[in-house]
């Protein structure tokens, strides 16, 4: 995939009506609907100011939730309007509908300076199937297609691909900083270049390890897939997670590394548990985990061994944790990695979803080159598939 794309900086904008995909998926409380994080609101202002700044008339818009193609009250972006208002400190206009009426009004009445949001994106299905009525509807609205919104670039939909058939598309500062440092890794990285991989399920990182083989020079195992291995290597795994239709691609995978002269490194002691509970004891083992017990963390020979890897890279590429970083008793191994990244020198990028969760609630946030903003979308750029919504904007 080509990652040399065109961004805002590289089309005259002024006067312009900006069709803006952003990122307002937006955690909310159950009960209130109250926004509880704005992290993703706040992360999309320099983009949203740049194009004000240019003399672009915005018109935003996203997905909340999984309406599924219906209008689903408590799935309102009115709220996320509001909020954006509050950080850009001016009036952001809320049209009731995505392509309708209310919609197209709006945005024909809109002013070079000023943004509106259109109403959440999925209320309509045919936004997820990327029907191209809908795809033209909402281009019509605009003279250019800005995707500013990452975590659903690997999905063809209208507003992330189908749009791009009837505009100029580029990509907003946020899509433009993923492609520039993921895209820098995978494509030229700076060496040694250290992967580390955690997280609950081997079968979700195969495409990953696969790609990485060719790339890396360390890639290292951790979290509940590093059983499937260690099974594999012939140590007892308790019960530890097992994923047993895995085993044979778990070796392999062992073979292939020694074949390619990558290091593959694997758990050398553990944490384990009696039972997958907060309260549960930690119990120091070695590769083996006994009978009876399950793996929850890498132990303190392998936090070193691990550490140690990072030391000295040029490049890390981190997804998913360590161990059952959730519980404090297993928190450790994920926190040492974390650490290891923050004082490594190297360039460090933190994919999304559960490590880019973890980095931040173990306070090492600021600390790394970058955190991905798509939890999918990262893992399949890591996999080196082509993305749908990165495919369609211009090249450069
Ligand atoms: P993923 O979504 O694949 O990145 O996996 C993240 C989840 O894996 C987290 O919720 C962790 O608690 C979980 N996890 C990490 N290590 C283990 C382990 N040893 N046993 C069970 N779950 C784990």
């Amino acid at each position: 995939m080509n990652y040399n794309k065109k961004t805002v900086y590289d089309i005259d904008l002024k006067g312009k009506k900006v069709l803006l995909r952003c990122d307002f998926n937006v955690p909310q409380d159950k009960a209130t609907r109250a926004i509880t994080d704005d992290k993703r609101i706040r992360a999309a202002i320099p983009t949203i100011q740049y194009l004000l700044d240019q003399g672009a008339a915005v018109i935003a818009c996203s997905h909340l939730g999984k309406p599924k193609g219906e209008v689903k009250p408590e799935l309102t972006l009115a709220g996320v309007a509001v909020r954006l208002s509050e950080l850009l400190g001016k009036e952001v206009i809320f049209a009731a509908d995505t392509i309708g009426e209310d919609a197209k009004a709006k945005a024909a009445a809109l002013g070079c300076g000023e943004i509106m949001l259109l109403e959440n994106l999925r209320f309509d299905k045919r936004e997820e199937k990327n029907d191209p009525e809908f795809a033209k509807a909402l281009a019509d609205m605009a003279e250019v297609f800005v995707s500013d919104a990452f975590g659903t670039v690997h999905r063809a939909h209208a507003s992330t691909a189908g749009v791009a058939a009837y505009l100029p598309a580029v990509s907003g500062l946020l899509i433009q900083k993923e492609l520039e440092i993921m895209g820098g890794a995978l494509a030229a990285p700076a060496r040694p270049f250290v992967a580390i991989l955690g997280g609950a399920k081997v079968s979700d990182k195969i495409a990953v390890i696969n790609n990485l083989l060719d790339k890396a020079d360390t890639i290292i195992i951790g979290g509940g897939m590093a059983y499937t291995f260690l099974k594999a290597q012939g140590h007892t795994i308790g019960k530890s997670l097992l994923e047993e239709d895995r085993l044979d691609y778990a070796r392999e995978m062992v073979a292939k590394a020694e074949e390619k002269g990558v290091k593959l490194l694997l758990p050398l002691d553990n944490l384990c548990a009696a039972e997958f509970s907060a309260s549960a004891e930690a119990v120091a083992c070695g590769q083996d985990v006994p009978d009876g017990m399950m793996g929850m963390d890498i132990g303190a020979k392998t936090v070193e061994a691990y550490s140690a890897a990072v030391k000295g890279a040029g490049t890390v590429v981190w997804n998913g944790p360590m161990g059952v970083f959730e519980f404090e008793a297993f928190a450790e191994g994920t926190r040492a990695v974390a650490r290891a990244l923050a004082e490594s020198g190297a360039i460090t990028i933190v994919g999304g979803g559960d490590s880019a969760a973890a980095v931040e609630q173990l306070g090492f946030a600021d600390k790394m080159t970058h955190i991905s903003t798509g939890g999918g979308a990262s893992l399949e750029f890591l996999e080196g598939k082509a993305l749908p919504g990165v495919v369609c904007l211009q090249d450069k």
